[in-house]
């Protein structure tokens, strides 16, 4: 294999630990710990994805068995030495202290074409952060990982990647729903890659520390490495770091909300500093429009981390960061005004995005209650999310009201008992709508048909017409469980082009079937990975 340009900034710019035994234990005063993966010599690959070649490897290397023994941690690269990041978090809502990757091991970083990415194994062992766990990842998460990572990048949301999914070739066991009935599972490995894994959880060790020396280490490395337009120093430029931050973060959930993407934890160790999507575990795909629901089962009772709470809990999220930051910057109205920023960025944002969903391109001083009926309307009956958005780029302005529900009708769940009253409050805004498209062709100087077909092109940008839908990963899983990979191989490639229209995998743009409304795997996850 080619030489690989190593760069390890983070393990060179931090401070490492002194203690090189692979035990479970509390740290202080350092951000990673050495963590060797443990060897796996059945392992073997089920999946490569094309990010292997856009990180500029050959066909011959990607099926090299060099290849395979890096990334699955068997063989490590000359001169590297793998380690596990110290980072803590507030999980669902609790300061948690120290956690760090337990599971997860750093191998190296490298530079390509100026763009910095760290490898890091999921599932390969144990490391001094593993504290009960036993390091290890089953199949089923790891398909998880590994589709909806990439997939989420071809949607365009941020997020880390995932270079390989591979079977460890050993067994992991257990207790999926946390009822008393553990079971023997396959292991897996995914070799995820990102810029940069740092979470908000490792400036918030190092603050509830109190080791600032530490916690200034680690925000000048992150800037300097990462947000490399920030010119000032001081307490200045962690302000702006912080701005930034609060901006991708942001960012990163107007993109889920968009989509229906609803992460399931997120918990501070959970939220990237670099505002991209992270640590893919219960999570799931709203199906039918409802702002209260979570895939989670750990949050059953109070769906903390429902669709509908995630821009607020990224607030809080970043509330914690500002806390975790003050000692740096110790203004804290100014980290107050960032965080206030944040509220109406999203107002801008929100506004924006659902206006691209709808397809409506003039302004009007009813947007907001156009939008605020359009969401209460689709929790009238259970609509899925993905074929309404994309459905209703079929209606124009010259749809006659009754044709116009018909079509969007396709996404109801069960369309024989809609009630009347329901029907006639979606009638109502579906008139309400229809108007404001006529109001758009009169703002555009009349009919005009660049500007449907632009309007139906921007629709179609903005709702996606193929998601990971969970009972499609749970039909992976099934088949992958009996060896089966040819349906990961079809739902990896037709989430390539999630905006596209893709004849061959119309059957996937479909209503959840009726079986997968309460198995285990498609709406209901817990944490056990
Ligand atoms: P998560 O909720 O998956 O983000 O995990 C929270 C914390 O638990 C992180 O510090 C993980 O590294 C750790 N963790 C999760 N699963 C395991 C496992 N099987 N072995 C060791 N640590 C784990
Ligand atoms: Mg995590």
């Amino acid at each position: 294999m080619r030489k690989l340009h190593i760069d390890n900034s983070f393990t060179n710019s931090l401070p490492k630990d002194p203690v090189a035994e692979n035990y479970t234990r509390q740290v202080t005063s350092i951000a990673f710990s050495k963590a060797e993966p443990l060897k796996f010599p059945k392992s073997s690959f089920i999946h490569v994805s094309k990010l292997a070649k856009e990180l500029g490897f050959t066909e011959e290397e990607i099926l090299s068995e060099e290849f395979l023994q890096l990334f699955t941690g068997q063989h490590l690269y000359p001169h590297t030495e793998p380690y596990a990041m110290a980072y803590a978090g507030h999980q669902f809502g609790n300061w948690a202290g120290q956690l760090g990757d337990g599971r997860a091991i750093n191998l190296f970083e490298t530079l390509q074409n100026e763009k910095r990415w760290a490898f890091q194994l999921k599932g390969a062992g144990p490391t001094p952060y593993s504290r009960r766990g036993d390091g290890l990842a089953v199949l089923r998460s790891s398909i998880r990982e590994h589709l909806c990572s990439e997939a989420m990048h071809h949607l365009g949301i941020p997020t880390t990647r995932s270079l390989s999914l591979a079977l460890s070739g050993e067994e992991v066991l257990r207790d999926v729903m946390y009822d008393g009935h553990p079971d023997y599972e396959k292991g897996a490995i995914v070799c995820r890659v990102a810029p940069s894994f740092i979470r908000f959880g490792n400036f918030e060790l190092a603050a509830a520390q109190g080791e600032n020396e530490l916690l200034k280490k680690l925000t000048d490395y992150t800037i300097s490495t990462f947000f490399t337009d920030i010119k000032t120093s001081g307490a200045a430029a962690y302000l702006q770091f912080f701005q930034e931050v609060t901006d991708r973060t942001l960012e990163m959930i107007m993109h889920w909300q968009r989509v229906g993407f609803v992460h399931g934890v997120m918990n501070t160790d959970n939220m990237s500093i670099l505002g991209l999507t992270i640590d893919y575990g219960p999570y799931g795909w709203l199906e039918p429009y409802d702002h209260g629901w979570t895939p989670n089962t750990t949050d059953r009772q109070h769906k903390r981390y429902r669709y509908g709470a995630q821009p607020e809990i990224g607030l809080w999220n970043l509330l914690q960061l500002a806390n975790a930051l003050f000692p740096l910057i110790e203004d804290a109205p100014a980290l107050q005004k960032v965080l206030d920023s944040y509220k109406t960025n999203y107002q801008a944002q929100y506004l924006d995005t659902m206006m691209n969903k709808i397809g409506i391109y003039y302004t009007h001083k009813d947007d907001r209650d156009l939008l605020q009926a359009l969401e209460e309307n689709l929790h009238l009956h259970e609509t899925d999310m993905t074929i309404f958005y994309r459905e209703l780029s079929k209606i124009d302005s010259k749809t006659a009201i009754t044709d116009a529900f018909n079509m969007i009708s396709v996404a109801f769940y069960t369309i024989n008992d809609v009630e009347e009253t329901h029907k006639k409050t979606w009638l109502q805004w579906l008139e309400t709508y229809l108007e404001r498209l006529v109001f758009d062709m009169e703002q555009n100087d009349g009919e005009n048909s660049a500007f449907a077909k632009a309007r139906i092109e921007k629709m179609n940008a903005t709702n996606p017409k193929y998601v990971l839908r969970n009972y499609i990963s749970q039909l992976v899983i099934d088949a992958a469980d009996q060896g089966d990979y040819e349906l990961l191989r079809e739902v990896y490639s037709m989430l390539q082009k999630p905006y596209d229209e893709q004849p061959k995998y119309e059957k996937w743009y479909a209503l959840r079937p009726e079986w997968a409304r309460s198995k285990v795997g498609c709406s209901m996850l817990s944490c056990s990975s």
